[in-house]
């Protein structure tokens, strides 16, 4: 119990971490930067198509150099705008981009000088010094985007990188979270089959003699209750042979009451060569044993009694009790009107006592029973 307290524990520190994770990473992993290398790679460009492009309307002194410019001056600002729109709606740690994004602004704020000094190096000659004073702010701007662009290339190569690694720990923690989870399956399975096996044997005991290993009176009880049954429903015949050793007393006096033991389970083991595989053979207790016969009539239960008293007058005893006879007086019942197992016993019970009164060492049945009255003897002082 207190196992699988531990083991609910541990499985909810697991869970709250691992979700605790996966929330922390979906934000990450989720983030899709395809979009903004696309346009940063593109903007990239743009610092040296500038430099390009004033080159050229100072070298080459052609006014269609400065309608390039222009077209670039129009369309650098606005690369600028949606680059800075795009991380903030990113997952990016603003940390991560404010100084390039506070370099792009101020690039962006320089623009308009740019403009107005190219259109006045335009307007008084490229070779004046206005020209001087537009390829210094060129520069300037120029600089200014190709550090901030490919400071944010970098980041975002970064974050790539931080991704790709997070996905590797996801997997990795999924792995071991399965892995836990099978030997957690497996520990429950190895619990479960041993409660069964530990069910399985307090079973067993529970219809067990323990000193000879048949069944018990209990379980000899349940045996019959369902013969009864089914000779009721089928009509299928049942008897009971009721046995007890004739003068057991003595072996233990002579002998010891280790050897009396001795003497009870070599009996059982008798009992257990001469009989069929669905009769049940029960020890009711001291030295006394029945014999639960399922599917047999009165005639075949005879036939097994005999067959065990020949068997236990032929017995050998062990140890010292070697040259003593053991035998044993038999009282057989068949089944026949519906009167449950304690009337069956009680009539075997009685048939057992007029076998012992009439001498011992034999077989009585209602056949052989003369006058038989069926009061209860069980307060009898046989033997
Ligand atoms: P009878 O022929 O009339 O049956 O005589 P008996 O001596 O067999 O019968 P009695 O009822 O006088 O004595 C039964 C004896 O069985 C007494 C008791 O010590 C012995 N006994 C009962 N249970 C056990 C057991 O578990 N082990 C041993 N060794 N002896 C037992
Ligand atoms: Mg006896
Ligand atoms: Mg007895």
């Amino acid at each position: 119990m207190r196992l699988v307290v531990v083991f609910c524990l541990i499985a909810t520190l697991c869970a709250l971490a691992f979700g605790y994770y996966v929330s922390q990473a979906r934000r990450h992993v989720g983030a899709d930067y395809t979009a903004l290398v696309t346009d940063v790679v593109r903007a990239q460009q743009d610092p040296a198509a500038l430099r390009i492009t004033l080159d050229s309307l100072i070298d080459s002194q052609d006014l269609i150099h400065l309608e390039q410019i222009h077209d670039l001056l129009w369309r650098i600002p606005r690369r600028i705008e949606s680059i800075q729109r795009q991380l903030r709606r990113s997952e990016l740690a603003p940390t991560r981009y404010a100084d390039l994004v506070e370099e792009l602004t101020y690039v962006a704020s320089r623009l308009p000088a740019l403009e107005a000094a190219v259109d006045a190096a335009a307007e008084e000659g490229l070779d004046e010094p206005a020209s001087e004073a537009m390829l210094s702010l060129g520069m300037e701007v120029e600089e200014g985007l190709a550090w901030a662009y490919s400071e944010l290339n970098e980041q975002l190569h970064q974050a790539s990188a931080e991704q790709r690694l997070l996905m590797e720990r996801l997997t990795l923690a999924v792995a071991v979270l399965l892995l836990l989870l099978l030997l957690a399956v497996g520990a429950v399975m190895l619990m479960l089959l041993h409660l069964y096996r530990q069910r399985e044997t307090m079973r067993l005991q529970s219809r067990t003699d323990e000193l000879t290993g048949l069944s018990n009176r209990r379980w000899l009880r349940e045996m019959a209750e369902q013969a009864f049954d089914r000779w009721r429903r089928h009509g299928a015949p049942l008897s009971l042979i009721l046995l007890d050793l004739d003068h057991f007393k003595r072996i233990n006096d002579d002998f010891g009451h280790p050897l009396g033991d001795a003497v009870l389970v070599a009996f059982a083991r008798a009992l257990e060569r001469e009989v069929r595989r669905i009769d049940t053979v029960a020890r009711m207790g001291g030295e006394e044993f029945a014999i639960l016969m399922p599917d047999s009539d009165m005639a075949g239960a005879q036939h097994l009694a005999e067959r065990i008293l020949r068997a236990t007058r032929a017995m050998p005893l062990p140890g010292p009790a070697a040259d003593r006879r053991l035998t044993v007086s038999i009282g057989v019942v068949e089944v026949a009107d519906e009167t449950g197992f304690d009337r069956l016993y009680s009539r075997a019970d009685q048939l057992l006592y007029q076998a012992k009164k009439s001498g011992r060492d034999r077989v009585v049945s209602d056949h052989d029973a003369e006058d038989t009255e069926w009061q209860d003897h069980e307060d009898d002082t046989r033997g």
